[in-house]
């Protein structure tokens, strides 16, 4: 039997006592991090709703509507993504599924329709949809999932049922995790690396990103030379997804800032990796760091939200502030 993620356990608890009371919303807005199985909950949710002898707290996998729903063929949910990675949820796909909507189910219980990632519309597609958002219709129910739910209009998210997961049960995604990766005692570590994010860490674990990590710690302390080429260094970074490396910094800049901010020796049990990064903090003042984070986060978002923005510009902005600010250190030790 199938179920949600364990770390998802409350939200599910609180949907289906609703569906049971016969109380759903008719929209959802699920909103959390990627990585943290939202999509997985949505279907989860779908098959449940839409399975004719719902077992306590799970579909049955075996009516007739289980059957199909397994097969990828059941006629009452619609799923609607972007056409490819990155492009957008186009108008003409929202009009389709708005009419879908307005048939009638085929099995009785209702239709479902699943939008993600609801910050995927543009414009036209968002307003095209608060129209049904304004005008239900009996029976269907339309979940989005939104990673960044800031970039959903007002409007929109004013009239769906919030569902947040952005507050991961930290004890159940590790025990999850544990079972999953090479090396259980990085269980802590790969979380944190991808922001509480289970499914995140574990693609992280895959593409040995706390290899990788040490490795742009090292860039780093090269990048701190009044000589270094800031313009080798992005270049040698944009080899690798720009958004996953700006990632990457932002927990390293955060991780040293939160090193610096407790005294070395108060520090509860530190791994390896933490005397490295508080050897190569060391000098900077926290605010320091904290601009470091700063200037990440701002070029962070916008590579996350702006589409034609010159990459390795945006990596080369990040390398210079971290250069200046150890030209000033280097020159304060030279007076
Ligand atoms: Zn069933």
């Amino acid at each position: 039997m199938l179920m949600p993620y364990p770390w998802q356990l409350k939200q599910w608890e609180q949907l289906r006592l609703a569906a049971d009371r016969n109380r759903l919303a008719h929209a959802l807005l699920l909103s959390g991090a990627e990585g943290s199985g939202m999509g997985q909950f949505a279907l989860e949710l779908s098959r449940y709703l839409l399975c004719e002898t719902p077992a306590r707290s799970a579909a049955c996998e075996q009516c007739r509507s289980c059957i199909l729903f397994n097969a990828g063929n059941h006629p009452d949910i619609r799923l609607i993504s972007p056409e490819d990675n990155g492009s957008q949820i186009k108008v003409d796909a929202i009009r389709d599924m708005i009419a879908y909507l307005q048939l009638s189910n085929q099995y009785g219980r209702r239709k479902i329709a699943v939008i993600e990632p609801a910050e995927g519309m543009n414009r036209h597609s968002a307003n095209s949809l608060l129209k049904t958002l304004e005008e239900p219709t009996l029976s269907t129910l339309l979940i989005l999932v939104s990673y960044q739910p800031a970039r959903l209009p007002v409007t929109i998210r004013s009239r769906c049922r919030l569902i947040s997961f952005n507050r991961t049960d930290r004890h159940s995604a590790s025990e999850w995790l544990r079972k999953r990766i090479n090396d259980p005692a990085q269980t802590n570590d790969l979380l944190e690396l991808a922001g509480d994010a289970p499914l995140r860490a574990l693609d992280l674990d895959e593409t040995d990103a706390l290899h990788n990590r040490g490795e742009m710690l090292e860039d780093l302390q090269e990048a701190a030379l009044p000589y270094a080429d800031p313009v080798r260094i992005a270049e040698k970074w944009q080899k690798n997804d720009a958004a996953e490396v700006m990632n990457r910094l932002l927990f390293l800049f955060s991780r040293m800032a939160a090193l610096r901010a407790t005294e070395a020796g108060k520090s509860t049990r530190q791994s390896d990796f933490d005397a490295e990064l508080r050897r190569v903090a060391d000098g900077m003042s926290l605010a320091a760091l904290l601009d470091c984070y700063d200037v990440s986060l701002k070029n962070y978002h916008l590579l996350t939200s702006e589409t034609n923005l010159n990459k390795q510009s945006l990596l080369e902005e990040i390398i210079v502030f971290w250069q200046s600010i150890h030209n000033i250190l280097s020159a304060d030790d030279a007076d």
